[in-house]
């Protein structure tokens, strides 16, 4: 029997024009470089983007074309976000903090037309001009920084360039499966690899995480995305915003300690999200100053939340840590950790455990996790393997055929994370597959290392990565971050380890190391390729 409903398209023009008919009046607030606020509503934010959609059309963009953005989070930004998927164009996000090379490889990959950039980031742009290829027109953002204009080549300033546009809704039919954006992996081994979606992918992975089972975005919250525009669509939470109309909030520029923490306080901002490295700073922030803050939920994901910060921000301020994973190729949100009904009766120890999980699938993916042979392993919470993941905006294959290995002949998407998975199907990350240590002959988890160094009050940030060793094939070295004012004390750390690993696995005193810092990758996590580099050299 054939269904009798209505073919109607999962596109993005459909949630632009809901923010217009159901929360015209609600506010997107934007924090500039020079600390002044702009206060837009979303019914000005639709009337700007049908402008910016007439203006991209005049300006020769064709249906197909690659747009690009090299902007932090404002409100321009977001218009970007729907004028170009709704011409039928693709918004190709670029992470700001790309190596040259990455940079210019993606915009010449992607074939971008036109690039819209931050008046504060085009120096980065412009350095590699030599490099760029076929970009035909550069859009410059005035982000109210103190500096002159860059110097590149046909460039217009954003608002000029809305000028040329007529604030008329010309809205054409758009296939679901079409093209709506662009994103990079940020390329650990080899060249970044493009990840396309399309807007079917787009809107039912925000239908998908607005539920309250996933991160429960909905009008009544006001949501400050600290994830950048160019991670992975800021997790897709600025289309689930517009789709639900809670006010929105860009910090811009203002994303660390204080200056977060103010707007946070100042727009009454009730959830949030970014990375561990991002909160970790905060958490030391607000331990030292006092603020009057609604935030409830923060949702951390990108690389494992410590479970210490789940802990410490929920008994020590009120705020809740919902722990998600995801990836460039899963759009990004697969799980989330949300406690069952039941488990809230458990005793701390045992929910935090579980809080510090990566979670369930939210509504919509499907996970497993196999061994070498393709099989599935037992849900005991102990044995690992690779962790496989399929849905409707789980990507299928990269932009141009490369690594077909990636993906299995029966559908589905390798991670290449090592997981296992529990009794009620809560799945945990040990490691990523290359991050793993072999230690004579057997595997041990740099992560579930870093969560027990981590654990330590003395200790703001630690990363485990493998060296070469004679005698065991790999030892684990630990570096560590003290907290300011603290020194590190190896003895306590390896005493704290000693309980958790066998005593083969455990790293040597002097492997205990304190470092200043530890490098970060353009999204801000922990880049332990530059730590092995660094043991080899
Ligand atoms: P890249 O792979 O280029 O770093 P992604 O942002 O797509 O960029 O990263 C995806 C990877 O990040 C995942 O495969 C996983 O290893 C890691 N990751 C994401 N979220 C989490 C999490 N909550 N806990 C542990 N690792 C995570």
């Amino acid at each position: 029997m054939r269904s009798t409903m209505m073919d109607y398209p999962l596109v993005l023009p459909s949630i632009l024009k809901r923010a217009k008919e159901v929360h015209p009046h609600k506010e997107i607030i934007t924090k500039w470089h020079d600390n002044s606020i702009q206060r837009l509503t979303y019914g000005d934010f639709y009337k700007r983007t049908i402008r910016l959609m007439s203006a991209l059309r005049k300006a020769g963009v064709k249906p197909g074309d690659a747009i690009a953005t090299f902007c932090l989070n404002h409100s321009v930004h977001l218009e970007l976000y729907f004028a170009i998927p709704s011409i039928r164009a693709v918004l190709h996000t670029i992470n700001i903090r790309l190596f040259p090379e990455q940079l210019t490889y993606i915009i010449n990959e992607a074939k971008d037309k036109f690039i819209f950039v931050d008046k504060s980031l085009a120096s980065s742009i412009e350095k590699n001009l030599s490099q760029i290829h076929g970009v035909q027109k550069y859009i410059i953002i005035d982000d109210k920084e103190n500096i002159p204009l860059p110097n590149l080549p046909n460039s217009i300033l954003y608002e000029d360039f809305l000028k040329t546009g007529d604030e008329v809704e010309n809205f054409e039919p758009i296939d679901e499966f079409e093209a709506a954006g662009i994103c990079y992996t940020s390329g650990t081994t080899g060249n970044p690899k493009g990840v396309v979606y399309s807007h079917r992918s787009t809107y039912l992975h925000s239908m998908s995480i607005c539920m309250g089972d996933a991160l429960n975005i909905r009008e009544s919250e006001t949501v400050l995305p600290v994830v950048p525009m160019f991670h992975v669509n800021s997790w897709g939470i600025p289309f689930a915003a517009v789709m639900t109309g809670c006010k929105l909030v860009f910090p811009g520029k203002h994303l660390l300690g204080a200056a977060l923490a103010e707007l946070l306080e100042s727009e009454g901002v009730t959830l949030t999200a970014g990375v561990p490295t991002v909160w970790n700073v905060l958490y030391q922030h607000l331990k030292k100053t006092k603020y009057n803050l609604k935030l409830h939920t923060m949702v951390v994901g990108g690389s494992a939340a410590p479970r210490g910060l789940i802990e410490g921000f929920e008994k020590e301020f009120g705020i809740s840590i919902l722990h998600a994973w995801g990836m460039t190729e899963t759009s990004p949100v697969g799980t989330v950790s949300h406690l069952r009904g039941f488990m809230n009766e458990w005793e701390d120890e045992k929910r935090y455990s579980y809080r510090a999980k990566q979670g369930v699938p939210v509504p919509g993916v499907e996970i497993r996790a196999v061994d070498d042979q393709g099989k599935d392993v037992p849900k005991d919470g102990k044995t690992p393997g690779e962790l496989l993941v399929r849905g409707p905006w789980i990507a299928a294959s990269y932009k141009s055929g490369e690594s077909p290995e990636s993906f299995t002949s029966d559908g589905w998407f390798r991670t290449g994370d090592v997981v296992v998975l529990d009794e009620f199907g809560y799945m945990q990350i040990t490691d990523r597959k290359k991050d793993l240590i072999k230690t004579r002959g057997e595997w041990i988890s740099s992560v579930d290392m870093e969560n027990l160094v981590m654990a330590d009050p003395d200790v703001l940030e630690a990363a485990v990565v493998g060296r070469k060793d004679p005698v065991r094939d790999e030892a684990p070295v630990v570096f560590i971050v003290p907290i300011e004012g603290k020194t590190l004390d190896a003895k306590k750390i390896h005493d704290r380890l000693k309980d958790h690993f066998a005593h083969w696995q455990l790293p040597k005193l002097d492997d205990i190391r304190s470092v200043s810092t530890i490098p970060k990758t353009s999204v801000g996590k922990f880049d332990k390729k530059i730590l092995r580099k660094q043991l080899e050299e």
